[in-house]
């Protein structure tokens, strides 16, 4: 009862007791009321209606407030957003991001997706043989990976957790981290797909500490490369500024304007009627933050395959939270087509392309 949270005369809030018995936030709610001389009795009030009596209308009402606050916290369509990006502003392999992009959107082909697509193949885990391979199985619960969360740098011990979902307790572990854990956890991750791959596709065993340590490795050696990348990017632009007379005018890549990534697609021919197309998506210092590649049949015309690879760039890019983006494409005939005019457009550094920013 209120009362037994008074104390004195006039009566005050009891604060001690107050904070040995609420959590904080509680209690500074509690000591905020305000109180009065008067002495009345405690009784219960409905709080949803004037007269403190509850009715199946205030009740309703009430139902509805509630929902209206909880749909007032960020929405899922906000919280992945955070999270893309969070992953693809990370700097490390693109494939360490891709994984965990694909494991997200359920789009890694673990033995339980191939089955559950027709696909005809063993249903156990490769690496313990003893259960289903599912998602949470090979990165949560088989006892391999279990060790090897165990003795990597981070130290994850998933048997004291009571977790039931990898993809919830990934996403959370996105928006808790800094972005150097998330790389390293993202690298061990991607150690362990590539131990499994290698056991599936090439019956090769690799035990837990490799898997480890190359984890490590793949983090170290990625900082050399893009060391030595950046360096001779710096030099490319300050070679230009000395010699601008003589940069060449074929097509070469230029840096996006700051904050903006910068998305090239090109789709060739692979084979008669089959179409590849490469999507590379890099930010102002020129570091790769995502990069894709898919197949499609049936475009009997390059225009439309074309049309197609820009499609798919501007979905991929989408998906990947990024939110200023621009497409580059040396398509001439689609970029006038996407302008609805054939007036003059900007050409840079031989290449026709198309500058525009989108958010969602
Ligand atoms: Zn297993």
């Amino acid at each position: 009862m209120v009362k037994d949270l008074l104390i004195g005369s006039p009566p005050d809030w009891n604060k001690k007791l107050i904070e040995d018995t609420f959590i904080p936030f509680e209690g500074i709610q509690i000591q905020q009321l305000p109180l009065t001389d008067k002495e009345n009795q405690d009784s219960l009030m409905w709080m949803f209606s004037e007269t403190g009596v509850y009715s199946v209308k205030t009740g309703y009402q009430a139902i509805q407030c509630w929902k209206n606050n909880r749909d007032q916290g960020p929405s899922s369509e906000e919280i992945m957003k955070t999270v893309w990006k969070k992953v693809w502003g990370l700097q490390t392999i693109p494939r360490h991001k891709v994984l965990i992009w694909k494991i997200i959107n359920r789009a890694l082909p673990v033995r339980s997706e191939l089955i559950n697509r027709g696909i005809r193949c063993s249903l156990l885990c490769p690496r313990c043989d003893s259960t289903i391979e599912t998602i949470n199985h090979l990165f949560l619960n088989c006892e391999h990976t279990r060790r090897e969360w165990f003795g990597s740098q981070l130290g994850i011990n998933f048997q004291n957790e009571n977790l039931t979902d990898f993809i919830d307790w990934l996403i959370s572990f996105i928006l808790n981290n800094d972005k150097s854990t998330i790389i390293t956890m993202a690298a061990l991750l991607y150690s362990v797909w590539h131990a499994r791959n290698q056991l599936v596709f090439k019956n090769k065993d690799i035990h837990g500490e490799v898997v480890i340590q190359r984890a490590k490795n793949s983090i170290l050696s990625y900082k050399n490369v893009q060391q030595a990348d950046l360096d001779h990017l710096n030099n490319i632009d300050s070679t230009r500024s000395m010699h601008r007379a003589q940069v060449p005018t074929k097509v070469k890549w230029v840096r996006p304007e700051k904050d903006v990534i910068k998305v090239n697609s090109d789709v060739n021919l692979s084979y008669p009627d089959s179409w590849g197309i490469g999507v590379i998506a890099r930010n102002d210092e020129g570091l790769v933050m995502a990069s894709g590649t898919w197949m499609r049949l049936g475009f009997h015309c390059a225009g439309t395959a074309e049309a197609w690879g820009l499609y798919q760039a501007v979905h991929f890019a989408h998906e990947c939270g990024f939110n200023k983006v621009q497409f580059e494409s040396d398509n001439e005939r689609l970029i006038k087509l996407l302008q609805g005019s054939g007036g003059e457009l900007p050409n840079y550094l031989g290449a026709r392309q198309q500058l525009f920013f989108f958010s969602y």
